[in-house]
């Protein structure tokens, strides 16, 4: 990589051979009293290290400065030998130019998110607003937890969220004589009535992940996707400053992934909300009337 700095901002050059076709470049010189008058450009490549241009080092580097001289030369020196020779104005010439390398781009990239942002929406909106897309499943997934609050099939469903575990757990009475006494013989304690129970699965659920809170819909598509998006839209690069250009590259860098995120989130809540998936949960429901409004639900799920 060679970053070279411009007039009106950053270049990056493609090899080697372009820096040294530079009218004022030189590979073997040596400054005598120059001062240091400009950092021009960085490199770092890997694994073909370029030779320092002092007359006195020629140590090879696999990454450096290129440097302008008040003698009109400009050089490739390393770290060490920039220091020694220039002393604390190359320490501080460098920090402002990796800042002002870095600043250019960070906008770069922000002003391609920029380009991308009408797209990005429209592909939230396409999510949202689809028959049976994000705004119907978050509706759905809200009208279970606060109709069904403090029922058996919500206890159920909280249970085996906080196990993580898919399995639909019942409670059977055993029958059998012989297994009740062996269930007390390994269990010493246990009364006749204890051991009369057992709490198994009856069958599971698909896309349970759907009631985490790490996939809420309202949180990833409105809170993160669209509210990042549209400071990427609001931001105004030449009024920020550089630990700001950062903190928004790095969120016009995470855009994509956050709308894969949203989209596994919308695959699972429809997985989850399917009427056939969600219907092994009336096992476990032992009032009518709930029963019934369980009913009443799953048809609801049929319609989008
Ligand atoms: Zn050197």
């Amino acid at each position: 990589m060679i970053v070279i700095r411009t007039d009106t901002g950053i270049t990056k050059l493609k090899s080697w051979e372009e820096v040294e076709s530079r009218p004022n470049y030189m590979s073997n010189h040596t400054p005598n009293d120059a001062k240091l008058l400009s950092i021009s450009g960085y490199y770092k490549f890997e694994g073909k290290p370029i030779s320092c241009s002092l007359s006195s080092c020629h140590t090879a580097h696999g990454k450096g400065y290129l440097v302008r001289l008040s003698d009109g030369k400009e050089i490739n020196i390393g770290h060490k030998c920039g220091k020694d020779l220039f002393e604390v104005e190359f320490e501080t010439m460098t920090k402002d130019f990796r800042d002002f390398a870095n600043g250019e781009e960070y906008k770069a990239v922000i002003l391609q998110a920029k380009g991308l942002t009408r797209q990005w929406m429209d592909a939230l909106d396409t999510m949202l607003d689809a028959p049976g897309g994000a705004k119907w499943a978050n509706a759905h997934l809200r009208t279970l937890t606060t109709r069904f609050a403090n029922t058996a099939v919500m206890k159920s469903l909280t249970d085996m969220k906080r196990n993580r575990s898919p399995h639909i757990m019942v409670n059977r009475k055993l029958t059998n004589k012989w297994e009740i006494e062996q269930r007390q013989a390994t269990n010493p304690g246990m009364t006749w009535e204890e051991a009369c129970w057992v709490r198994e699965s009856s069958g599971t659920i698909n896309g349970l992940p759907a009631l985490y809170l790490e996939n809420d819909l309202q949180e990833l598509f409105i809170k993160q996707a669209k509210r990042n998006i549209e400071e990427i839209d609001n931001f105004d690069i030449l009024k920020m400053p550089l630990s700001q250009l950062r903190t928004m590259s790095k969120q016009a860098n995470d855009i994509p992934i956050l709308l894969e995120r949203c989209e596994q989130a919308l695959q699972i809540a429809i997985q989850f909300l399917r009427p056939a998936n969600l219907r092994g949960l009336r096992r476990v429901i032992s009032k009518p009337d709930e029963n019934e409004q369980f009913i009443n639900y799953l048809k609801e799920l049929e319609s989008k």
